[in-house]
């Protein structure tokens, strides 16, 4: 009797960034949520098989920071109200509390199929008002996730959430494809007690915090006259900081906090476009070459497509245009780095055994057509970061499930979504109105 697979994809081309490997023409059979199998012409009967001639699998697209909540924000803030300081405390927390459970569904819809379509299999939200109803529509979809309570003590009294109400997340959750985390929405929120909290629970639970760090002036500045020091050094001074700890953006450090993110093993995520625009060009070269773990974010689908391809190529256009043009250096992030840092990087975040194209991982595959006008020929696999977009993904699986097959996603109503995303406008647009009036 022959071996039996879940899913066999067929003459596929592998792009494993995390050991820079390029199969050509290989098969890979999928078993139990698993990668069983990779190698040429693989003789097994499967439920389901999957075409890949003319495709590229590359491990599973993490976006490691975004705001599921923010999404119905689109096109609606002006570059004026966006430069107003600062954006976050003033529209954005105070939109995402307005946001009916309904409404708060319709965008955790909205977004996890804007995710699958994007070739996105795994994202973690930096805090929302509602991280139940975002855990249920990620079960749904089919997509790994991390949700979080939108952590702050300090601030506005209708936007308090505690580390404890996060603590219910996590331990209602577990260690399943969706789960809680504890967070912290900035330090500027949070008094001490609860950053204290938040370190220990995550201690005794085994469980991440995902926090906005070091990501404006004003913080540092703040940091500075509450502890005197700088966030960094602050949390690395309180023994905080360790591989536990998600940091996104990260965009204000000086070397001693570079050596001590390195020394702790904590993740860094950089969100090019956000930063770029917003922030600054952050010293992503030096924390790459000093070993720390950083991985890709869109930051929220309100500025940008929530694109993992387009923020990889605005991220090694704008590094090498900062860091390597005034030198002639151009080798500042290579295709292939960017490309580790958007799938392997940010998968540790969920454990080990994920963001790899190899046997005995978790199968979760993004697939890329490359017959299409703007990727012939692609000479080099390597350098399909800066072609692709996220439109030229066909396939997705995520724990050896096909999530969408062709560019239909098979566990969300994309019409329905569009649908009721259309109906909300009216009402979300007053929201967003009388948010930015009042603040
Ligand atoms: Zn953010």
């Amino acid at each position: 009797m022959r071996e039996e697979a879940d899913i066999l994809i067929r003459k596929i081309i592998v792009l494993d960034p995390a050991d820079s490997k390029v199969l050509h023409d290989v098969d890979i059979a999928i078993r139990g949520g698993k990668i069983a199998k990779i190698g040429s012409e693989i003789k097994m009967d499967a439920a389901e098989e999957i075409e890949g001639e003319g495709k590229i699998a590359i491990p599973g697209l993490v976006d490691a920071h975004t705001h599921v909540f923010q999404i119905f924000l689109r096109g609606a803030l002006s570059l004026r109200e966006l430069q107003t300081h600062p954006v976050w405390l003033r529209v954005l927390i105070p939109f995402e509390a307005e946001l009916t459970r309904e409404e708060a569904r319709i965008s955790a819809e909205l977004a996890c199929i804007n995710m699958i379509k994007k070739g996105i299999t795994a994202f973690a939200d930096a805090g929302g008002p509602y991280p139940e109803i975002l855990a249920k529509v990620a079960t749904e979809a089919g997509l790994r996730g991390l949700v979080t309570h939108s952590t702050m003590d300090a601030g506005p009294e209708n936007y308090r959430r505690t580390a404890r109400m996060n603590r219910e997340l996590v331990l209602k959750y577990g260690k399943g494809r969706v789960r809680g985390c504890y967070s912290i929405r900035q330090i500027m929120t949070s008094t001490d007690i609860q950053i204290d909290e938040t370190f220990r629970y995550s201690r005794e639970d085994d469980a991440l915090v995902h926090m906005h760090l070091s990501e404006e002036v004003s913080e540092i500045q703040h940091s500075l006259s509450r502890w005197g020091l700088r966030p960094i050094e602050f949390l690395h001074n309180k023994g905080y900081l360790n591989s536990k700890v998600v940091a996104a953006h990260c965009a204000f450090l000086t070397s001693l906090e570079i050596q001590q993110l390195s020394q702790t093993g904590a993740t860094v995520v950089h969100c090019p476009t956000i930063s770029m625009l917003y922030m600054n060009f952050p010293r992503i070269p030096e924390l790459v070459a000093a070993g720390v773990n950083v991985a890709l974010g869109s930051d929220g689908g309100s500025y940008r497509p929530l694109d993992l391809f387009l923020e990889m190529n605005v991220m090694i256009s704008g590094l090498t245009g900062y860091y390597g043009t005034p030198y002639h250096d151009f080798n500042i992030i290579a295709p292939l780095t960017a490309l580790r840092m958007a799938t392997y990087n940010g998968a540790k975040m969920f454990g080990d055994g994920l963001g790899r194209i190899k046997e005995d991982h978790v199968a979760d595959i993004t697939i890329v057509d490359i017959r299409r006008p703007h990727l012939m020929p692609l000479h080099d696999p390597t350098l399909l970061p800066l072609y692709a977009t996220g439109e030229d993904v066909t396939d997705l699986i995520v724990d050896g499930r096909i999530l969408m097959r062709n560019r239909k996603v098979l566990t969300l109503d994309e019409e329905k979504i569009i649908q009721e995303s259309r109906e909300a406008q009216p009402q979300i647009l007053d929201k967003i109105k009388s948010v930015s009036k009042h603040h």
